[in-house]
């Protein structure tokens, strides 16, 4: 649980500071969609400074269960003793909690969180016989990619309708380009140049690509370059290599990489 110290660096794309704020104001859950690598993250984070609320984050997975979000008991000494989980935590002491990539979460993490995105704001715990009130400052905020191909899990609408939501794209080519500088100094033609790459890629939409090229990839292939390796490799293992395991689509993507820097 804690304050990032310094502002975090965080470029806004649109008007997602005001709805953040406005969220908070009234304690409603919100739900941030988007592909992976938009800024997601980045964005809670520099929400918990400029808001000074302490940020508690779970990266949800399939094993996620809600027992490693509630709490559980465990043995200390010749006691029993229960440990709250984050999700517990984070509801007593007001902390922004975020749930990163919630659909992965089990259904009973799902299930779990439901009284506290409504009215409610409240948990109860099965193993104690306790219920958590929510304290004043506690805010919910969850992730969700959308991502329209198949492999990805969904939401049921029963849970989304819980959340004020909005949606995170990739940035325009001024702010991507913005935003590659202001992480890694890279220079102007540099940074215009993996942006160049990113968009062309993200053109590509007969290739069959789950995932496509993310600002944090671009950021990625920056710093590789700015701390001295060659441009082309840089850009083949940051941003070419993770899209697809595919031997013909990487080749095809090296060749055209390749002469664009
Ligand atoms: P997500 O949570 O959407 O998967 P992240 O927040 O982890 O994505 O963003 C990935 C990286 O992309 C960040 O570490 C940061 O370098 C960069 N980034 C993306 N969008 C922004 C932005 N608007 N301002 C600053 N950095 C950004």
């Amino acid at each position: 649980m804690r304050i990032p110290k310094d502002e975090p660096f965080y470029r806004t794309v649109a008007n997602e500071v005001e709805v953040f704020e406005h969220a908070w104001k009234n304690r409603l859950p919100l739900l941030l969609k988007g592909p992976t690598g938009v800024g997601k993250s980045r964005f809670v984070e520099y929400m918990s400074h400029k808001l000074q609320r302490p940020l508690i984050s779970i990266a949800c997975h399939e094993e996620t269960s809600s027992t490693d979000l509630i709490g559980r008991y465990i043995i200390k000494g010749a006691e029993t003793v229960w440990i709250d989980g984050p999700l517990t935590r984070a509801l007593k002491e007001g902390a922004l909690l975020y749930m990163d990539e919630i659909a992965e979460a089990r259904p009973d993490v799902i299930v779990a969180i439901h009284p506290l995105t409504d009215h409610r704001r409240q948990l109860y715990l099965d193993k104690t016989g306790e219920t958590v009130e929510g304290h004043p400052d506690f805010m919910f905020v969850a992730s969700f990619n959308p991502g329209y191909q198949k492999g990805f899990k969904d939401l049921k609408p029963s849970t989304r309708q819980r959340f004020v939501s909005l949606s995170f794209e990739y940035p325009s080519a001024d702010l991507e380009k913005e935003i590659i500088m202001g992480e890694t100094g890279i220079e102007a033609d540099m940074a215009a140049a993996l942006v160049k790459i990113g968009n062309k890629i993200r053109n590509l939409t007969d290739m069959g690509l789950t995932e496509t090229v993310s600002t944090r990839l671009l950021v990625d292939a920056a710093k590789l370059i700015r701390s001295g390796l060659f441009r082309r490799l840089a850009v083949e293992v940051a941003v070419v290599e993770p899209l697809t395991d595919d031997p013909d689509i990487l080749s095809a993507l090296k060749d055209m990489t390749a002469l664009m820097i």
